[in-house]
């Protein structure tokens, strides 16, 4: 009888010491039926040369471009902006970690978060603060409109949550779609009639060369006076500068961001203390990890058994 020996798959992060040590726990156990997995630095020139696919998370490109014959990288993340940018065009095709779970995760924090405005919890908040007893009018949700920007796996999960709770939602994506209780649009003038109809504007798209900066100034400008702001997707396509401009001449009412240019958020950022930004830790729809190794340890077996890599980043498009 002969041995047929398991693959050797490297792992690549750059991540915290925390999160590579509990992947560097998971992976191994769920791809053990039918590979090995190595972090990068145990790896021997040999297995460097002959592995076809590797597990990313944040990873060195200076190391990927070591392993000279990989046809795919597995990410570990669901935005992959910066591996889009880091890897050559012609290197591996990039897969990015596509996961119902975080879909589901994701919509539920849009509701939670579009429910904070629209039920006006930072003005009780403050108001507790100083002891005032002051009730504000209700909307219903049917009066209020929700403008999703991005109907891909997160935003349509998004877009139909909230459709549920009985919010009126206009949706945007850069090709034509169609959800169901939800108003589609699409390219520059679905752009503008989306953000002019919204009272709570959520970013949901990818970041890239086209998206980069696009909630600035001018696309701020369009939306109602006093429009709230939720920012789950990357810092820069909503820039700081535009949007402390907005929230200084009450353009913007409130702002909830996940999101920065800088992750930690520096201390001496002044969204920080602006009375109305909520600053959260990106955690509207982290990585799990259970999820996340059964998707992986899938797809690898897929391509181990039949030669196919799943759909993988369009590197014009960038996502
Ligand atoms: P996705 O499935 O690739 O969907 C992206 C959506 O954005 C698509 O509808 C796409 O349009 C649209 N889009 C892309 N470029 C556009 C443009 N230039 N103009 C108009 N629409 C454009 O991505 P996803 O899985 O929903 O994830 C979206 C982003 O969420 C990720 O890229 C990531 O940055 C972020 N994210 C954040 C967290 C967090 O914890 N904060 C967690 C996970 C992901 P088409 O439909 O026409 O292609």
């Amino acid at each position: 009888m002969t041995l047929i020996e398991k693959p050797v798959v490297p792992f690549l992060s750059e991540s915290d010491p925390g999160e590579r040590q509990a992947w560097q726990t998971a992976l191994p156990s769920a791809l053990a039926p039918f590979a090995i997995v190595k972090p990068f630095e145990d790896l021997t020139e040999n297995e460097k040369a002959s592995a076809r696919v590797a597990i990313v998370a944040n990873p060195d490109p200076k190391k990927v471009a070591e392993l000279e014959n990989l046809e795919w990288v597995q990410s570990l993340w669901a935005g992959v902006e910066r591996l889009a940018v880091d890897l050559p065009a012609d290197g591996p095709a990039i897969v990015r970690l596509t996961d119902p779970q975080m879909a589901e995760t994701m919509s539920e924090a849009v509701l939670a978060w579009t429910l904070y405005l629209h039920r006006d919890m930072p003005a009780y908040m403050a108001q507790q603060r100083q002891k005032l007893w002051l009730p504000h009018d209700l909307k219903l949700p049917s009066e209020m409109t929700i403008g999703v920007l991005g109907l891909g796996k997160l935003g349509q999960s998004a877009a139909t949550r909230l459709s549920a709770n009985g919010y009126v939602v206009n949706g945007w994506s850069r090709s034509e779609k169609t959800v169901p209780n939800v108003d589609c649009h699409h390219g520059d003038d679905g752009l503008k009639t989306v953000l002019s109809r919204a009272d709570i504007l959520v970013v949901l798209m990818p970041l890239t060369a086209a998206t980069k900066g696009l909630i600035g100034r001018d696309a701020l400008a369009c939306c109602k006076p006093g429009v709230k702001l939720i920012n789950f997707a990357r810092g820069p396509i909503l820039p700081e500068t535009s949007l402390l401009e907005a929230l200084g001449t009450d353009q913007v009412a409130h702002a909830v961001l996940d999101v920065f240019a800088t992750e930690p958020l520096p201390t001496d950022n002044p969204l920080w203390e602006h009375p109305n930004v909520t600053v959260l830790p990106h955690i509207s729809a982290p990585t799990i990890t259970a999820t996340a190794c059964a998707i992986v340890a899938s797809n690898l077996e897929r391509y181990f058994s039949s030669g196919k890599i799943p759909q993988s980043v369009d590197r014009i498009r960038g996502y």
